[in-house]
């Protein structure tokens, strides 16, 4: 395995990859839910590339920027073992060299839910995954559905800026009690982690709802919230019923719908969501 730190290194690889190409975007701190993307990758084409890259561009100012985790030589560890044939680590000014003065703005699907509470955030998304997609040129992108609202943007931007790649969205991938797994776990205290699956059996107890019939956004939302304060040092910040594609609010659920959850716990920002619908079960 290569790990690379230039645009200019990376294009030298990209220039001599023959098959086909897998790209997982990540901000490290890898676990299961990332190693999960880079095995499919592995598995479905001939070279993956991995980046690693902390994108100040998509954190908000009172943000955790500067705590997030940054474990690189385990990182390089998970993306050897798991198949990963380069791992690209740029510096900042590799990215965002001075006078850098550009950015990506994707309509619609970023309104709401993690759009409307981290203003910003997918603006820098797209714009850094937009440029690493550039660099990195992959036949297929890998996503988490973990980022629901995050995989469908960047499915967008693909459609609508022409981008030669096919956007392939993942699992998530749960811990004990159901828990999304997520880099941000590792700031929950042994409380908080006992006590952070219930954001998850809160989304499936509304999903099994929805699935024995109710069909109102209202009530599940009232479920929702009678679910989670039950528990200390939640702070619920949005959930949502939303279209799995346009991820606007739907109105009635009559059809296929996606739950989506953020909340606090403690200081730490959780979000997960599932998928639900008249007769399905969720998950
Ligand atoms: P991040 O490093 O948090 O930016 O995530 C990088 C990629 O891994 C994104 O496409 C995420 O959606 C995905 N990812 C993160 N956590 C999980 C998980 N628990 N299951 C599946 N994919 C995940």
């Amino acid at each position: 395995m290569e790990v690379i730190q230039t645009k200019k290194e990376l294009r030298e690889f990209r220039n001599g990859v023959r098959g086909s190409l897998g790209f997982v975007p990540t901000m490290g701190a890898l676990h299961e839910g990332h190693a999960a993307l880079i095995r499919q990758s592995a598995g479905e084409n001939e070279r993956t590339v991995v980046s690693i890259f902390v994108n100040p561009m998509q954190f908000g100012p009172r943000e955790d920027l500067a705590k997030y985790p940054r474990p690189f030589e385990r990182d390089l560890d998970i993306c050897r073992e798991t198949g990963a044939n380069v791992v690209y680590a740029p510096d900042h000014a590799d990215i965002y060299p001075a006078g850098f003065g550009s950015a990506v703005e994707v309509s619609g699907v970023g309104d709401h839910w993690c759009g409307a509470s981290r203003p910003g955030h997918f603006v820098g998304v797209a714009t850094v995954v937009l440029k690493l997609l550039n660099r990195v040129q992959p036949d297929r992108l890998y996503l988490g559905q973990k980022d629901a609202q995050q995989a469908a943007l960047l499915d967008k931007m693909v459609l609508d800026l022409d981008l030669e790649t096919e956007v392939v969205v993942c699992p998530t991938i749960r811990g004990a009690g159901g828990l999304a797994l997520s880099s941000r776990n590792q700031y929950l205290s042994p409380g908080e982690k006992a006590a952070a699956p219930a954001l998850y059996r809160a989304l499936m107890e509304c999903g099994r709802q929805i699935k024995m019939g109710q069909t109102s956004p209202q009530k599940i939302a009232e479920i929702f919230q009678g679910l989670l304060p039950g528990y200390d040092g939640w702070r619920l910040d949005y959930f949502g019923v939303a279209d799995p594609v346009t991820m606007s609010p739907v109105p009635v659920i009559d059809r296929k719908v996606r739950l989506l959850a953020a909340a606090f716990l403690g200081t730490t920002r959780l979000i997960d969501n599932i998928s639900a619908g008249p007769g399905l079960e969720p998950g």
